[in-house]
């Protein structure tokens, strides 16, 4: 059974409530016409998606965020900086902490209008502190509705990607949806994904409307690696797997095919300094191959102020997810992939 906790306001009324800036919203307007242009292909720079795999608290943060708003000042002619702000996580095992819209404070119970409310606040003086809007997982579609104004980038996780929903939804979006193969490392499931996302005329329920969806071609694969039968990790950044993708997605006729390497998770065994290779080793094939270079338009990488990872929340600026860069090498490894692009 159900046991009714609390009744959390529809998006509209948490939209009234809560509304992002015209001024921010012009910066984000602008932030998403940078993103999409990657996507579409009408640039050379890269779309580089980084930040700690969860937000857990504001301030650290808002704190990496006015980093990486100084650091694109640097690199702005190169790469379009997405930060990644992760408000919901997904969990192998599905026990645990939820990302901040299910627990806005990771030492207090959940509390999801409060957690509403906090991410809300947070994307917005994200954009304030960095002149960036984020990249946040789509981990709940319906929730969707409650930062739709705010993000320049979606993410659907490689749990999510084989799901009719999280498909039905993105297709309906027209911001840079970016789709992980499943953890089987299928890339026929993550083909069709798109596909699905790509596709318009789709007719659903979504927030108690009756809708019917217009398609979305800036929908794109993440090469996240895969974890085979007996729980290793298989990498799928390397030269051969990339190009026998590039060859599945261009029989499909998908619109700008696109692929973006997620250097963290499975690619990197979670060892996350390895980052810093995988990124390099991608970047040295997109000098070496045309098609490679065509196709691999960006990077998704794990980063936060403090590196590696803590159980709880005791280190300032350290996930307590996935481990990650932290800031000196992160800002090392942007400075060098726009030198390399
Ligand atoms: C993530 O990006 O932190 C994540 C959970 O990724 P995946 O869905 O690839 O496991
Ligand atoms: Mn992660």
């Amino acid at each position: 059974m159900f046991k009714r906790e609390e009744l959390i306001p529809s998006a509209e009324e948490i939209l009234e409530r809560l509304p992002l800036p015209a001024p921010l919203k012009a910066v984000k307007a602008e932030r998403d016409r940078l993103a999409a242009e990657v996507i579409r292909g009408e640039t050379d720079k890269l779309l580089l998606i980084v930040g700690p795999c969860s937000a857990h608290e504001s301030k650290p943060v808002l704190d990496y965020v006015e980093r990486l708003g100084k650091l694109n000042e640097r690199v702005k002619e190169k790469i379009v900086l997405v930060p990644r702000i992760y408000t919901n996580k997904p969990r192998t095992k599905g026990v645990g902490y939820k990302g901040m819209f299910t627990q806005p404070d990771p030492r207090c119970r959940e509390d999801i209008l409060k957690g509403i409310l906090t991410i809300r606040q947070l994307h917005i003086d994200a954009i304030g502190a960095s002149g960036l809007s984020a990249a946040d997982e789509m981990l709940y579609p319906e929730n969707y509705a409650y930062v739709e104004d705010l993000l320049t980038y979606i993410a659907i996780g490689a749990r999510s990607s084989e799901n009719q929903m999280h498909r039905l939804v993105a297709s309906g979006i027209e911001l840079p949806v970016g789709i992980k193969n499943p953890m089987s490392g299928s890339i026929p499931v993550l083909l069709n994904s798109i596909y699905a996302a790509q596709s318009g005329g789709q007719v659903f329920k979504y927030q108690n409307w009756q809708v019917r969806t217009t398609g979305n071609e800036l929908a794109h694969a993440v090469l996240r690696g895969a974890v085979d039968g007996y729980g290793n990790d298989i990498p799928n950044f390397h030269y051969e797997t990339v190009m026998k993708v590039i060859e599945g997605y261009s029989k499909t006729g998908l619109k700008h095919p696109a692929i973006v390497i997620d250097a963290n998770h499975s690619n990197s065994g979670k060892q996350f300094k390895q980052q810093i290779r995988i990124v390099e080793e991608v970047l040295g094939n997109r000098l070496y191959d045309k098609d490679f270079k065509q196709y691999v338009k960006g990077f998704m990488i794990e980063s936060f102020i403090e590196e590696g990872n803590q159980k709880e929340d005791v280190v300032y600026g350290k996930s307590i997810t996935d481990p990650c860069l932290g800031w000196a090498d992160t800002e090392r490894l942007v400075l060098d992939i726009a030198e390399k692009v």
